[in-house]
């Protein structure tokens, strides 16, 4: 399960290795924190809402997901705390998954490109949630309608962290994570960058990031194992 705050998040990087995954046999559920209705300039946050859902909705489905959740908590403002941590939690156990894939929390991506305050907020948020789910009178009151704790993450994963020590190879599946973020045209088009290319700009992450694994291509993660050891 993949829980980021915005549309756009994992097409920034992880949406290749997402693809990987889902030509393994391997499901993947995609939970969007926000619907990033905050993104576009030039658009109300009703309109942008719809149009941003709908991107992603399409660029899940071009690297195999078929089921996008969307929490619609207030893109720009998210809090880390209760309410968020509640709200992923419920995802957690409604979905059971062995491994969440989640934003970079740490403060920069980087030197000093600094990180974003949603990204911050929903990483530590689905750490602490993870942990959540698997306690029983924590949020007891989603325990209901066949709801049960969820202890079964084996992994939470951090996409794009400075301290990413994990590499995915995604060079079989770097094209289809290029078509993934084109899929976002109104999103990329209110960035108002000249000349950005997706690919270009995909490109230059994964090459850097493949040179360290010894492959073409691949993606970065800081992976923290839930429970002890290693
Ligand atoms: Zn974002």
């Amino acid at each position: 399960m993949c829980v980021v705050a915005h549309p756009d998040d994992l097409e920034f990087g992880g949406a290749a290795a997402v693809a990987r995954w889902t030509a393994q046999g391997k499901e993947v559920v995609y939970c969007m924190v926000t619907s990033g209705e905050a993104g576009i300039d030039g658009m109300h946050p009703d309109q942008c809402r719809e149009v941003r859902e709908a991107e992603q909705v399409e660029s899940a489905r071009i690297v195999g997901v078929d089921k996008v959740d969307f929490l619609r908590l207030p893109d720009g403002v998210l809090e880390y705390g209760v309410p968020l941590r509640r709200a992923i939690c419920e995802e957690v156990r409604l979905h059971r998954p062995d491994i969440v894939l989640t934003n970079n929390f740490r403060d920069t991506w980087g030197g000093r490109n600094l990180n974003q305050a949603d990204h911050i907020a929903t990483g530590k948020a689905t750490l602490d949630a993870v942990r959540d789910a698997g306690n029983r009178w924590v949020f007891h009151e989603q325990l209901v309608d066949g709801v049960e704790p969820w202890g079964g993450v084996r992994e939470v994963w951090c996409a794009g962290s400075p301290e990413s020590s994990y590499g995915v190879d995604i060079t079989e599946t770097f094209d289809k994570g290029v078509e993934s973020l084109k899929a976002h045209s109104a999103y990329i088009e209110g960035l108002g960058w000249e000349d950005f290319d997706p690919a270009e700009f995909l490109e230059g992450m994964s090459r850097a990031t493949g040179q360290r694994l010894g492959v073409a291509h691949a993606v970065g993660f800081e992976v923290f194992p839930m429970g002890w050891g290693s």
